[in-house]
This record gives C-alpha cells, sequence and structure tokens, in this order.
C-alpha cells in the first residue's frame, strides 16, 4: 500500500526484439516496486505495430524475466481479472472500440483522411518553413463531421486522431523529475486508431493502463515526450492519470547511448555468456537506482525491501561490464560448489552456450572461444566427484560460468598442452629433471593417501633433497609439469585433486619434455 492506494504496475513489452538490459530494468523496477508495496505486477503484451512483430519474441520477453527473477502476478501466461493481456487479443475482444467511438462523439477525438502523399507534403511544408512536424489538424481536425461520414462512405482509409488542446500548458508531475511543462501547440495529434482498425501504442497503452487499474507507470524516458499526449487523453476521457515513471536511459562508459557497440545488451546473451541471474539483477537492478548507503551486493528480497523511488537517479544510468563481471565473480563465490557444478553442467549442456561461443569473434587476451567450449565439455562429462573438485579449486578464480571451462580443462585433459613460456622459463633449469625423478618416486614407492599436506610434505621433502635454498624452484616447474601452466589454484590442493596416477603420468610426460639427467 502506498498512501491507502493499492499499488499496480505493468510491464508491458513491445515483441519487436529481443529484451535488452533497459528493458529488463524497466521490468525489474516494476517488480521490486510491486514487491516493496505489497502490489500487483502485471505483463501486458503491446503487439499491435503488427508490422514491427518478431517470431519467438514473446517467449524470449518471459525467458528473459524468468532468467532475472522478474515476477508477475496476473498477465501474459497467469491471467487475471483484466484480461486479456495481449493487445491485439484485446482488439478482437472490443475493449478499445467502445472508447474511441465515445471520444469521436464526445469531439475529443476526429477522423481524417490523409493520403501518405498528402502527409509527406505537409512534413515538406514544415521543414523548409522551420515548422513544428508532426500533425497539427490538417483540413479534418475541424471539418464538418458530414464531411468524415462522406470520406468513410467512399471507403477512404482514415485514421482517428487525438484533438490535443490548442494555447495550453500541459504539466507533467514526473515521479523522478518533478514538474516538466509542455506548450501544448507543439504537441501534434496522434493517431489513435490506424486505418486497420488496429489501436496504436498512444491509445492502447493508455487504455489499458486505465482497465487495468495501473497506478504507476515506469517506462523508459524515451516516452516522455510522448506523456503530454497521454495526459491529454487521459483528461479528454475525465480519468486520473497514473504516476509517470521515466527511468533515466542507459549509457556505455564512453558517454553513448547503450547499443550493440558495448557488446552484449540482449539479457538472455547475459545467460549465454555464463552471467548468474543473481548477479545480472543485482547489477541492471543498479543501473540509475542508488538504494542509499554503499550496499551493491543485494539479494532480490533486499532490494525489494530497499527500493524507493527517490533512489532513481534523472541522470543517465551507466552500463559498467567490469562491475558486471566483479559482481558475478562474488556471486558466483558465494554460490555453494555442489550447485555451481550443477550450474555449470547445465550450463555446458546448453545448445544456446555453445551456439554462442561458436559465433564469438574473441577480443585480445580471450580465450580462444572453441578452447573454451571444449573446456565446458570436458567438465560436463567428467567424473562429478572430481569435477566438483576441480570446480571447488578453481570457484576463487573465475568471474562466469563460462570461464570455468578452460579453467579446469587441465584436470581433464590428461595430456595438458604445455605454455610454451613455462616450458621455457622452467624446464630448462637444471635441477627440474632430478626434481621430477624424486617426486615420481616417491608417487610410486610410497602407498598413501596424498591429501594436500601429504603433497606438501612431498614436494618440501625434494626441495630438501636436491638442496634447494627455496620452495620455489621445486613449486613451479612441478604446477607446469602437472598442468602445463604457470598459474592456477593451489598446488598441493591440486595435486591432491589430481591424485596420485594422473601426477605420475603427467610427471612421466613432463619428464620426457626436460630431457635425460642432469
Ligand atoms: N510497449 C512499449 C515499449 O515496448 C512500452 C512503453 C510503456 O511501458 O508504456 O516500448
Amino acid at each position: 500500500m502506498l498512501g491507502g492506494m493499492s499499488v499496480r504496475v505493468r510491464y508491458a513489452p513491445s515483441p519487436t526484439g529481443s529484451p535488452h538490459v533497459g528493458n529488463i530494468r524497466t521490468a525489474l523496477f516494476n517488480h521490486l516496486f510491486a514487491r516493496r508495496h505489497g502490489g500487483v505486477h502485471i505483463l501486458r503484451i503491446e503487439d499491435t505495430d503488427r508490422a514491427r512483430l518478431v517470431e519467438g519474441c514473446e517467449d524470449e520477453i518471459r525467458e528473459s524475466l524468468r532468467y532475472v527473477g522478474v515476477e508477475w502476478q496476473e498477465g501474459d501466461g497467469v491471467g487475471g481479472a483484466h484480461g486479456p493481456y495481449r493487445q491485439s487479443d484485446r482488439k478482437e475482444a472490443g475493449v478499445y472500440e467502445p472508447v474511441w467511438r465515445r471520444m469521436l462523439e464526445e469531439g475529443s477525438a476526429y477522423w481524417a483522411f490523409d493520403t501518405p502523399e498528402e502527409l509527406e507534403e505537409m512534413r515538406e511544408f514544415q521543414q523548409i518553413n522551420k515548422k513544428p512536424t508532426g500533425y497539427f489538424g490538417g483540413v479534418w481536425r475541424d471539418a464538418d463531421p458530414a464531411k468524415a461520414d462522406e470520406a468513410r462512405a467512399a471507403g477512404k482509409p482514415g485514421v482517428v486522431r487525438l484533438k490535443v488542446p490548442r494555447g495550453e500548458t500541459i504539466v507533467l508531475d514526473d515521479a523522478i523529475r518533478g514538474r516538466i511543462e509542455y506548450d501544448s501547440n507543439l504537441v501534434d495529434d496522434p493517431v489513435l486508431i490506424k486505418a486497420d482498425g488496429m489501436p496504436t501504442y498512444h491509445f492502447a497503452a493508455m487504455v489499458d493502463d486505465r482497465l487495468m487499474g495501473i497506478t504507476h507507470v515506469f517506462r523508459g524516458e524515451e516516452w516522455i515526450s510522448s506523456a503530454p499526449k497521454h495526459l491529454v487523453l487521459f483528461r479528454s476521457l475525465g480519468w486520473e492519470p497514473p504516476v509517470f515513471v521515466h527511468v533515466p536511459v542507459i549509457k556505455g562508459k564512453d558517454g553513448a547511448k547503450l547499443s550493440k557497440r558495448h557488446g552484449d545488451t540482449a539479457c538472455l546473451d547475459f545467460r549465454r555468456a555464463g552471467y548468474l541471474s543473481g548477479a545480472l539483477a543485482n547489477f541492471i537492478a543498479l543501473i540509475g537506482w542508488a538504494p542509499g548507503g554503499d550496499r551493491e551486493v543485494m539479494s532480490m528480497d533486499e532490494m525489494a525491501e530497499a527500493f524507493d523511488l527517490k533512489g532513481i537517479q534523472p541522470s543517465p544510468g551507466v552500463f559498467d561490464l567490469d562491475k558486471l563481471n566483479w559482481m558475478n565473480g562474488v556471486y558466483l563465490r558465494q554460490t555453494p560448489t555442489e550447485s555451481l557444478y550443477a550450474g555449470a553442467v547445465d550450463y555446458a549442456r546448453r545448445e544456446e552456450t555453445v551456439g554462442y561461443w561458436a559465433k564469438r569473434v574473441p577480443g585480445p587476451g580471450e580465450v580462444d572461444p572453441h578452447v573454451r567450449l571444449k573446456g565446458l565439455r570436458m567438465l560436463a562429462e567428467a567424473d562429478p566427484g572430481y569435477a566438483l573438485e576441480a570446480v571447488r579449486l578453481e570457484q576463487e578464480r573465475v568471474t562466469t560460468l563460462a570461464d570455468l571451462g578452460p579453467a579446469c580443462s587441465f584436470f581433464f585433459d590428461e595430456e595438458p598442452e604445455f605454455d610454451p613460456k613455462a616450458v621455457e622459463k622452467w624446464f630448462h633449469e637444471p635441477h627440474v629433471p632430478r626434481l621430477l625423478d624424486h617426486l615420481a618416486t616417491a608417487l610410486e614407492t610410497q602407498d598413501q593417501t596424498w591429501t594436500a599436506e601429504a603433497c606438501e610434505s612431498l614436494v618440501r621433502g625434494a626441495a630438501e633433497a636436491l638442496g634447494l635454498e627455496k620452495l620455489g624452484p621445486a613449486v613451479h616447474p612441478t604446477r607446469v609439469a602437472l598442468t602445463g601452466r604457470t598459474v592456477g589454484p593451489g598446488l598441493f590442493e591440486l595435486m591432491a585433486a589430481l591424485g596420485s596416477d594422473r601426477m605420475l603420468a603427467r610427471l612421466k610426460r613432463a619428464r620426457g619434455k626436460v630431457g635425460v639427467g642432469a
């Protein structure tokens, strides 16, 4: 409840493209606001622009919402007292017609029959004369209704337009920006009903907001210039408008409006790239909303508890991929290893994961996508007990689920590739053959469980036996011999996870590479 009013909000996507970060943020704000006030969140599909519909997009919308944890209690796929919840179905059900007919009768809307050529001419004239462009009435706004009847009887294609009053100041009291004034002489008369009888966004969305009892309209800032039309529409019908909450645009770190140029922006691409749903939700909600204090890592419950319109900033939100990576790392480390392992296997097996990486053009320094996919495949196919240990050891070190593939691959690849730089640095040291021999002999002759502690004593013992002053010259070549790499989890834990058979095989293989004796 908000001041005695029970909150009803809606997320009203048009299925015209993959939902991106900005769309999903609006959905999240709706979800958080509804939860904060014990209200209802409605999912409404705005599909009146038939030419722009994209096949499969509605599914993608629902899938994206589920992925980030946005819930809706009423609407598409759920039902409710105000259905149907898809605007094309609402049109068929006759929801809109009585409303626009009433507006025509009351004179707050009018028929217009301009041809595309006439509209084009009008636009050119406006541009040449540096006048505001748009439809400000033409010959139809004040035409005798009999003329419109005639045109209709003659079968001319006509549209219904809103009659925006002239010479007025229209005032929007935006929840984030406060008072905004519009000169009604600059607000054109939008089409409400198209020639094919379909309502436009302006009409269908506002009528639905009213009929569905929406109290707060969260939507992108790009709609702020349309707000006066919507206010006029509400007023013409004698309806109280909802509270408008225009949320700021999202920009890249370079200050440009977020777009494909910045990399992934579609919500599901983040799932495909290996981001955890909780981290993505947390990250997106904080673009343009500050919960107060310096809190950043917050669960959905904590965000819902803290969500407040006052925390939404009017300035553009910044999409910072480094921050998402940091946050994902935090979530990944907080995940119990068993769940993380299960999540990684599920991730590795998804077709969309393979599709995503197969298409990926690697940036500088980025792991070859095929190597990544191979690592993920090995992780998914490995013995679960062993793979779990691998994930446990790499959990601290990776950023995304996708990173677990290459990070863990040396566990599963029985002949891990040697990093040439590692070989160059360590395998020419004169003590290395003796070191590897010492370790192999111990593994072969000592019948014991190679715990991390036992492995540590083994390596320390080897260093001593070889008269090494420091542990490094024993640790580093051993790591290279066992993993092919110079970096990775703690050596002794890693040795314990590999177990004695694997260690032995790998030491022998490495021994072949360092030549004989020394
Ligand atoms: N269908 C509109 C869109 O997808 C929604 C705008 C609104 O929320 O009113 O942009």
